[in-house]
């Protein structure tokens, strides 16, 4: 089996590889000694029954049943199992697979929303300007010091947005996965340790300009090799992140040098035709789509009638909350506006929902993990009010305000008082308000109090005459 410093030993220190593999100590939070209870739904030994309107693989079972054992699903059914032991909660919400996120940049959401009120025609056009440069010094002096309480506020922005599974992060020790994180530690073999995925995807393997002709060499022979390797089933690469000739050439090149492949996903894609779009599907190559972010940064999108038109298999992500979205739910609002104002209505509810639940776990190749409600797969579920007669146009609908219910490998994370003391001991519930709504973290199964980070990062943050990011935003 390959491993990360095997890896490294294979293909070298390229420069542009971020080998961020920081031994850093992190200040946890003690949370207080479980209960008998806590402690069987942390050891995943918990039998858990949720009834609600449940999304599956095949449409919707209206008032259905939900049945997980050990922290994965063992039954779907419309009637209630046979489950005497089970911890039985009738949610009366909707109840679909945990939200997986392909594309953002975790840690930095602790940052504040950047509006630089202009847009751009490429990717380093902004990152290289200096009042990006400026507005995120912080982050850059922040990592060494907190990254585990930057990557956990980062994580319960994702969370409180029915999130399940996220990427990107960075290779620290102190990843331990409120979510769970899919490039690092996503708790899939068995392990802490962090170089067991089969998911190349860090925020740097971005392909070099052309005048940089070494890192290129590099680029491609590390791309070839995740390629070539039968470890690695998914290969996250930003690739045409803007509308200017410099973006459509990263396309060809990736396209001249064959590194378009099954195994591939392709972020952004903003200056994409009918032809790019067509090579993609030839070569199975699939397509994460961060409207929001783009159309801040560059005031343009993907092309997603094009892409659709090929038969381009699509994700949804927010890329990031600094000029996208806050979390999945608000991503998938700004997807269903542009889907209406722009696309004619050609995605339905259910195939955009399809993008932040299944698709993305079909081409992260983790669909035999997560992305669907089915028995076997891991009990990674969201649970959110609305008309159980529409469940896919609710889902579409709602904010983070409705989310009622996160579970984790069946773990029962966060949510409403009124569910999450269905598991935990009150004393066990920390106590959030997000859009003036009150919500509850399982402190034994978060390992960190949400106060105590809030206050340890804006503490850092006033230091560098920047601010803490709240956990949402109003839309
Ligand atoms: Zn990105």
């Amino acid at each position: 089996m390959a491993s990360w410093r095997h890896l490294r030993t294979q293909i070298g220190a390229a420069p542009w590889l971020p080998l961020v593999l920081l031994a850093v100590a992190c200040s946890e939070d003690q949370p207080s000694a479980p209960t008998r209870l806590s402690a069987t739904l942390l050891a995943g030994e918990a039998s858990i029954v949720i009834r609600g309107t449940v999304v599956t693989p095949d449409g919707f079972i209206k008032h259905g049943y939900v049945g997980i054992v050990n922290g994965r699903v063992v039954s779907v059914s419309d009637k209630q199992p046979d489950m005497p032991d089970a911890i039985k909660v009738n949610t009366e919400g909707i109840i679909l697979p945990g939200f997986v996120d392909l594309h953002n940049h975790v840690p930095w959401n602790v940052l504040p929303r950047w509006r630089p009120g202009r847009t751009f025609t490429s990717q380093p056009q902004w990152a290289d300007d200096p009042e990006f440069q400026r507005f995120s010094a912080p982050f850059d002096h922040l990592v060494a010091s907190s990254f585990c309480d930057m990557n956990a506020w980062g994580e319960l922005r994702a969370l409180v947005g029915g999130t399940t599974s996220v990427m990107a992060t960075r290779s620290f020790p102190c990843i331990h996965g409120l979510v769970r994180n899919l490039d690092f530690n996503s708790g899939f073999y068995g392990t802490t340790e962090l170089d067991r995925e089969h998911i190349f995807n860090v925020a740097g393997f971005r392909l070099p300009p052309p005048s940089d002709v070494t890192g290129r060499a590099a680029f491609v022979q590390a791309a070839r090799f995740f390629i070539a390797n039968p470890f690695y089933e998914a290969l996250a690469m930003h690739v045409a992140e803007g509308t200017d000739a410099s973006a459509e050439e990263q396309f060809t090149f990736l396209l001249s040098r064959s590194l378009l492949n099954p195994k591939g996903i392709l972020i952004h894609g903003i200056s994409l035709g009918a032809s790019d779009f067509q090579a993609m599907v030839a070569t199975g190559t699939a397509l994460v789509w961060s409207p929001r972010s783009n159309l801040e940064l560059y005031g343009a999108t993907a092309n997603i009638a094009a892409a659709l038109d090929a038969g381009v298999e699509i994700a949804l992500a927010p890329d990031w909350a600094l000029t996208g979205s806050s979390n999945m739910l608000d991503e998938l609002h700004t997807a269903a506006q542009w889907n209406r104002e722009r696309l004619g209505g050609r995605l339905t509810d259910r195939q955009l929902v399809d993008m932040v639940t299944s698709v993305p776990a079909r081409v992260a190749q983790v669909d035999d993990e997560i992305g669907a409600i089915r028995p076997g797969l891991r009990g990674d579920l969201v649970v959110l009010s609305g008309e159980p007669d529409d469940p896919y146009g609710a889902v579409i609908r709602a904010t983070p305000a409705q989310v009622q219910l996160v579970l984790i490998a069946g773990v029962p994370l966060y949510g409403d008082r009124a569910l999450t003391e269905r598991f935990w001991d009150p004393a066990d519930l920390e106590e959030i308000t997000l859009l003036g709504t009150p919500k509850t973290l399982a402190t034994p199964a978060a390992g960190v109090a949400v106060a105590a980070i809030a206050a340890r990062l804006q503490a850092a943050l006033t230091e560098e005459g920047a601010s803490l990011a709240p956990l949402t935003e109003s839309r």
